[in-house]
C-alpha cells in the first residue's frame, strides 16, 4: 500500500509568441494526498491544469517547484525505479498509448518480465490471461493475440487498465479515462476501475471534466481552475454545497439526477474559458476574478485558503471573513451567498 503526498506542486511554462517570451503558470502551488483504497477527483474545465499535474506524477514532466512523495505504509518513500513501478496512468486516448504493430500480450508481457513479475513463457502467458480476465476481456487467449485496432475503444483502454496493473501498480492517475470512450460504455469502464481499486487497495487519482461522475466514484474532490485548486472537499458536500463561485457555476450547469438539489444555483458558466488573456502568469490575486459574479476589488489580492465545513477548503474572499482572515473590501458585497 502506497500513499502519495504532493506538496506546492508548481509548473511554469516559458512560452514565446512570436518575438515576446511570457510565462505560464499552469499549475499554481498544488497539494493533495491520495491514499490506499480512496479515489480523489481533480475536476476543472480545460487549460486548468489538470493534465500537467498527472505528468509531473508520472514523472513525464520537471516540476517547477514543490514535491511529489510516495511513501509505503512503513513510512519509508518509494524511490527510483520502485516509483515507476508503484505509480502508474491511464491517459485519455487508448489508441495513442498502446503501439499499433504489438500484440496485446505483447502490452502486457513486457512489463512483467521486466518488473520481473513472471518468468518463463508459460508463467508469463498465464498471468497475461488472468489481467485480460481481472479487466474483463473474455475469451483471454483470444483477445491476447490481437492487436490495438481489432479492438473496440472500450477494449483498448481495459488493455490499457490491464497495462497499468502488471508493474504492480499501487497509484493510478486516470487522466480522462473515458471521455474519448463512446458515452454508452464509459461507466462500465469507470465501474472496472473502482472495482480494481477495492480488490487492490489502490490509491487513485480520477482526473475529469465531468462532475457527476466525480462525485459518484470519488471520494473527495479537488476543483482546479487556472492552475489553483480554489475548493476542495468530500465529494458529496463539494457537489451539494459548493462554497466558491466557479464550483456553483459548474455544479448548477452539471447533468445530474440530483440537479433539484441545486434548483436555486441558476448561472450557466461560458462556453470557453475567459481568453489566454488573463492566464495565471503571474496573477497576484484571484484567476476567477473576470468571471465571477461575486467579485470584489479585494479579489485583486490572492484569497487565502479558508475552512468553509469538514475537510472542506474554498479560496474565495467571500468566505474569509468567518474567523480566517480579512474582511472584504468596504463597498464590496459581503453577502455569505453570491446572489
Ligand atoms: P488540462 O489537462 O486541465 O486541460 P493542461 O495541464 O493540459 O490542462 O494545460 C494547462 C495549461 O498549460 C494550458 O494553458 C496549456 O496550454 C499549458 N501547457 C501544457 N503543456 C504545455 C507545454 N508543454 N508547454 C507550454 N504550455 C503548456
Ligand atoms: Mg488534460
Amino acid at each position: 500500500m502506497t500513499t502519495l503526498e504532493v506538496r506546492g506542486l508548481t509548473k511554469v511554462f516559458s512560452i514565446r509568441s512570436g518575438l515576446r517570451r511570457s510565462a505560464l503558470r499552469a499549475v499554481d502551488n498544488v497539494s493533495f494526498t491520495l491514499t490506499p483504497g480512496r479515489t480523489v477527483a481533480l475536476v476543472g474545465e480545460s487549460g486548468s491544469g489538470k493534465s500537467t499535474v498527472a505528468r509531473m506524477i508520472a514523472r513525464l514532466e520537471k516540476p517547477t517547484a514543490g514535491k511529489i512523495t510516495a511513501i509505503r505504509p512503513d513510512g519509508t518513500p518509494v524511490g527510483g525505479r520502485a516509483y515507476r513501478d508503484h505509480v502508474q496512468m491511464v491517459f485519455q486516448d487508448p489508441f495513442a498509448s498502446l503501439n499499433p504493430f504489438h500484440t496485446v500480450e505483447h502490452h502486457l508481457a513486457r512489463p512483467l518480465k521486466l518488473h520481473g513479475r513472471a518468468r518463463g513463457r508459460e508463467e508469463t502467458r498465464r498471468m497475461v490471461e488472468q489481467l485480460l480476465e481481472r479487466v474483463n476481456l473474455t475469451p483471454a487467449a483470444d483477445i491476447a493475440q490481437r492487436r490495438p485496432h481489432e479492438l473496440s475503444g472500450g477494449q483498448r483502454q481495459r488493455v490499457a487498465i490491464a497495462r497499468a496493473l502488471a508493474p504492480g501498480a499501487r497509484v493510478v492517475i486516470a487522466d480522462e479515462p473515458v471521455s474519448m470512450l463512446d458515452v454508452s460504455i464509459r461507466l462500465g469502464v469507470l465501474n472496472l476501475l473502482a472495482r480494481l481499486q477495492r480488490e487492490d487497495d489502490l490509491a487513485v487519482l480520477y482526473i475529469t471534466h465531468d462532475l457527476a461522475t466525480a462525485r459518484h466514484f470519488s471520494d473527495d474532490i479537488l476543483v482546479m481552475y487556472r492552475g489553483r485548486v480554489v475548493e476542495r472537499g468530500p465529494a458529496d458536500e463539494v457537489i451539494l454545497n459548493p462554497r466558491h463561485p466557479y464550483t456553483r457555476i459548474l455544479a448548477a450547469a452539471a447533468p445530474d439526477p440530483d440537479a433539484r438539489d441545486r434548483a436555486r444555483l441558476t448561472e450557466v458558466p461560458d462556453p470557453e474559458p475567459a481568453g489566454g488573456s488573463a492566464l495565471p502568469g503571474d496573477d497576484p490575486g484571484c484567476t476567477f476574478r473576470d468571471r465571477c459574479p461575486s467579485a470584489m476589488e479585494i479579489c485583486a489580492r490572492l484569497p487565502e485558503d479558508v475552512a468553509v465545513g469538514r475537510d472542506h477548503h474554498a479560496r474565495c474572499w467571500l468566505h474569509a471573513g468567518d474567523g480566517h482572515g480579512a474582511r472584504p473590501a468596504a463597498g464590496g458585497a459581503t453577502a455569505e451567498r453570491p446572489a
